[in-house]
């Protein structure tokens, strides 16, 4: 059986070197195939093993052209150029989310709002990078102190015990151990996780006002897999926020598409 994803000989990528995950994904003007792995200590060989896996399942096609982006693009020498983030997820998240009127990406370590055209330009944008508050990492760092990974978080119903209490603290270290005070103190994990969200929805709300979000906004990243943060962001901002399955990929898809127009051009 042949199982390999095109049938056209000419393919196109898109690398994401996220700081959490090498995003890559292969486009031949129809399909769009996704693959993952973690970014690890060296991004450089992920993203070049990552390519050659994907690429040895399609025998002789070689990518004829590859856009590389995220916080690693200008360390991939095999990219044939390297483009921002920004235009590169806002690109991604309105292929996937036609309908989308915002971006708003939560990322392993950067939370980024984006405002954009029916053709996925950026319009306006805000970022930050500055600090993990509102990100993945912060999530990811709480999840542990509650004995949990960053996905089994996911699974537990926020709030679900009727019991409250709220995260005071904005920074990541200060927060954990006001988590682990709260564990101590006895209070439940459902009540934690729901503070949990409260705060990283306060946070990415405020900063994504800078850009006047219009709706729908599309919740993209790693983050986007949790859907009880999606539902308390659109509470937060007052506005619906839909996502896709494909959410991580946003910005290699994004890169993919440059690179296909690129190609066109050439
Ligand atoms: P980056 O581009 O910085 O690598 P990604 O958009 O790939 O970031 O997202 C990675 C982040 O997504 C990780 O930091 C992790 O905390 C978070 N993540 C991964 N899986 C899940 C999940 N199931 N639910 C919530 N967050 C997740």
């Amino acid at each position: 059986m042949d199982d390999r994803w095109f049938m056209k000989q000419i393919v196109v990528a898109g690398i994401d070197a996220g700081s959490s995950a090498i995003k890559l994904s292969l486009y031949d003007g129809v399909q769009m195939k996704n693959v993952s792995c973690p970014s690890g200590w060296n991004p450089k060989e992920q993203a070049a093993s990552l390519l050659a896996a994907a690429l040895a399942k399609q025998e002789v096609i070689t990518p004829a052209y590859l856009v590389g982006t995220g916080y690693g693009r200008f360390n991939l020498p095999f990219v044939t150029k390297a483009m921002t983030e920004i235009t590169c997820h806002a690109r991604g998240a309105s292929y996937l989310l036609p309908e989308a009127k915002t971006v708003l990406d939560i990322g392993g370590q950067d939370a980024k709002a984006i405002r954009i055209d029916e053709q996925g330009k950026v319009q306006d944008f805000v970022m930050n990078d500055k600090c993990a508050a509102g990100t993945g990492r912060f999530l990811q760092v709480m999840a542990n102190a509650l004995g949990l990974d960053v996905a089994e978080i996911g699974n537990i119903e926020a709030g679900a015990d009727g019991q409250q209490c709220t995260i005071n603290s904005m920074c990541t270290v200060f927060a954990e151990s006001e988590v682990i005070g709260l564990v101590n103190r006895g209070i439940t994990r459902e009540a934690i996780i729901g503070a949990l969200y409260t705060s990283i929805a306060n946070r990415v709300a405020a900063m994504a006002a800078g850009i006047q979000p219009t709706p729908p906004v599309a919740f993209t990243g790693g983050v986007a897999q949790n859907q009880a943060l999606r539902r308390e962001l659109a509470a937060r901002l007052g506005l619906p926020v839909i996502t896709h399955d494909q959410a991580i990929f946003a910005g290699s898809i994004g890169a993919a598409l440059y690179a296909w127009d690129a190609l066109q051009v050439s």
